[in-house]
């Protein structure tokens, strides 16, 4: 093989990777009313699902509860018990967790400073559900990528809803790309 068969092979396998997470329409829905629910607090969960080349599946979304008591209209995280728990539960059933989701009262889909600093399951999918005035708005997911703290990054990544890219009605819109942060602190929150 020349070197430049093997140049245009890397492109082309970069070129063809796309961020995608699949949700399905029911879950979705879930997801969105929770944090309907919870308005004016922000709601959180967890996504298990199954992980692969062509992105995170989710199967099934778990409402977590939403432990700050400081500042729970802006602030979310879930106990590391809870965590662990619904990760043993997930796995009985043959589910990863792949994903984590939450929502911003009055506030844009976007992850935030404190989103970021927080964030530490690579290859995880960050979902945002905005909700303005109690109403879910735009739900948009953020893969955390990269290898470790040190050079973690939200990338913007496509929400599918539906199965198998079937009834691709929703695609995250999102402009915000990776900033570089440190200082990252060692808590652990979702
Ligand atoms: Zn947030």
């Amino acid at each position: 093989m020349s070197n430049d068969n093997r140049v245009s092979e890397r492109v082309r396998t970069e070129a063809t990777t796309e961020a995608i997470v699949t949700i399905p329409d029911g879950l979705y829905e879930t997801i969105r009313r929770h944090g309907e629910r919870t308005y004016p607090h922000e709601c959180c969960g967890v996504l298990l699902g199954a992980s692969s080349e062509d992105g995170n599946t989710v199967e099934d979304a778990v409402e977590a509860g939403n432990t700050r008591t400081d500042s729970a209209h802006n602030r979310y995280s879930i106990a590391p018990q809870e965590l662990i728990q619904i990760q043993r539960q997930g796995r009985e059933r043959g589910l990863d967790i792949v994903g984590f989701y939450h929502s911003h009262p009055d506030h844009p889909a976007q992850w935030s400073k404190t989103d970021f600093e927080e964030a530490h399951w690579i290859g995880c999918s960050y979902v945002i559900t905005s909700v303005e005035q109690g109403t879910a708005q735009i739900t948009n997911s953020f893969l955390l990528s990269g290898t470790s703290e040190e050079d973690k990054r939200f990338e913007d990544q496509r929400v599918v809803v539906g199965r198998a890219g079937l009834n691709a009605s929703d695609t995250a819109l999102s402009g915000t790309r990776n900033a570089a942060l440190s200082g990252v602190p060692d808590d652990v929150r979702c």
